[in-house]
């Protein structure tokens, strides 16, 4: 059997490129901006991560430029060994304050992290317990965990409590679900889960990737928008969303964060984050600190979006975030969309399955604080033009 057959035999996306609709890996000649350039154009950016609008903030960029000055490009190695600079420290503190853990633990990207922490917390004889939309960084941990693994329907906590009971008291328990889902925008009704976290032992980490920046006091996160950073035990944040870099934390009590950072593969044997990036989050949370009128303007604009959609007749989920996905049924017509969006000068960004349920494609839309309601208002038209030529909206 030749192993690289299955390469040969793989035409999905060949297919599409022949239609002229391939929308992934579009090449972008500016900044993560709410209008960046496309093919000499400009185009309105519905699809970046960029929530607070940070990653071209001059702050942001001369306290990235200040780190890259003084350490240089690159660590040189994992943080276990060389690859610990100073600045990662400090960073550590600042987070650990920010999210209000005892101790964080910074790592070279979200993704990592999680590997990291729950292939490291989940033991052979243990249970992890997580939700059906969880992201792939956590069900990858979980996969690289010699624990059990346990899938409950989306934000079924019922489900949830009927796998734990069939489990016993005997295993060790983890249950790791993202605080704001990363495709449809919904928040994990964290609430809920706290008797059963106190009735069964069940040790609880929040994936907080999109909510950081965004929801609670100061945006330190979903766990403080519900009043729970003492009773969840582990947060979980990136850098790409925000803070308006790359690279990812663990926060969570002393003795916990010391075991994965003395145990967590994903750590020890990778190159630690490069200053420059480490720099760049150290600025955007000076500006979170500093600005928080911006989370304000990102609400609004949230608000102004989701309404838009709506009543332009577009189903959008549960969204209760930033993010607002736009339902539009088949994988190809979500594909047509968005090239029809593109022409119409909004970069849209496709889900489809398995990301989503077969004939429940969307566009998953999210905010960003340096929006202006001059580039809402052109999404919205264009929208409403796309979605009737598709038959997406009456
Ligand atoms: N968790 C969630 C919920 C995410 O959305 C992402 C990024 N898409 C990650 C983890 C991984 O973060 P990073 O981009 O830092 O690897």
């Amino acid at each position: 059997m030749d192993l690289f057959q299955r390469c040969r035999d793989f035409k999905d996306a060949e297919r599409v490129q022949a239609m002229g609709l391939y929308p992934f890996f579009r090449p972008i000649a500016s900044a993560q901006e709410p209008e960046v350039t496309m093919d000499g154009q400009k185009i309105i950016m519905l699809g970046s991560n960029n929530y607070l609008g940070l990653t071209n903030h001059p702050h942001v960029k001369e306290r990235s430029l200040e780190a890259l000055k003084k350490y240089g490009s690159g660590a040189a190695g994992s943080r276990f060994l060389n690859g610990t600079l100073e600045i990662h420290v400090e960073l550590e503190k600042r987070l650990a304050s920010f999210v209000q853990k005892e101790v964080a633990l910074v790592f070279s990207t979200g993704f990592q992290t999680n590997l990291g922490t729950i292939a490291t917390l989940v033991g052979k004889d243990d249970c992890v317990y997580i939700d059906k939309l969880d992201h792939a960084s956590i069900i990858d941990g979980c996969r690289l965990s010699f624990g059990k693994v346990r899938k409950f329907g989306h934000n079924d906590l019922k489900h949830l409590e009927k796998l734990v009971q069939s489990d016993g008291e005997k295993p060790g328990k983890l249950v790791a679900v993202d605080g704001v889902f990363s495709m449809e925008g919904d928040i994990f009704p964290l609430p809920e889960l706290m008797p059963l976290a106190k009735k069964y032992d069940l040790k609880v980490l929040v994936d907080d990737a999109h909510g950081l920046g965004v929801l609670g006091e100061m945006g330190r996160g979903t766990s403080h928008h519900f009043g729970l950073q003492d009773r969840v035990d582990l947060i979980m944040g990136t850098f790409s969303k925000s803070l308006a870099s790359v690279g990812g934390f663990i926060a969570g009590r002393a003795e916990v964060i010391s075991w994965i950072k003395h145990k967590a593969r994903p750590l020890i044997f990778s190159a630690s984050p490069p200053p420059a990036s480490v720099g760049a989050v150290l600025g955007a949370l000076d500006v979170i600190e500093r600005e928080p009128e911006r989370r304000e303007k990102l609400w609004a604009n949230t608000r102004f979006l989701r309404d838009g959609l709506k009543s332009l007749g577009y189903d959008t989920g549960n969204s209760a975030s930033p993010i607002i996905p736009a339902v539009v049924g088949e994988d190809m017509i979500c594909f047509q969309m968005v090239h029809r969006l593109q022409e119409l000068g909004v970069f849209a960004n496709p889900v489809i399955s398995p990301a989503t349920p077969p004939g429940r494609a969307l566009l998953r839309n999210s905010l960003m604080a340096t929006h202006t309601q001059g580039h809402l208002e052109k999404a919205l038209s264009a929208f409403q033009k796309a979605g009737k030529e598709f038959g997406v909206i009456p």
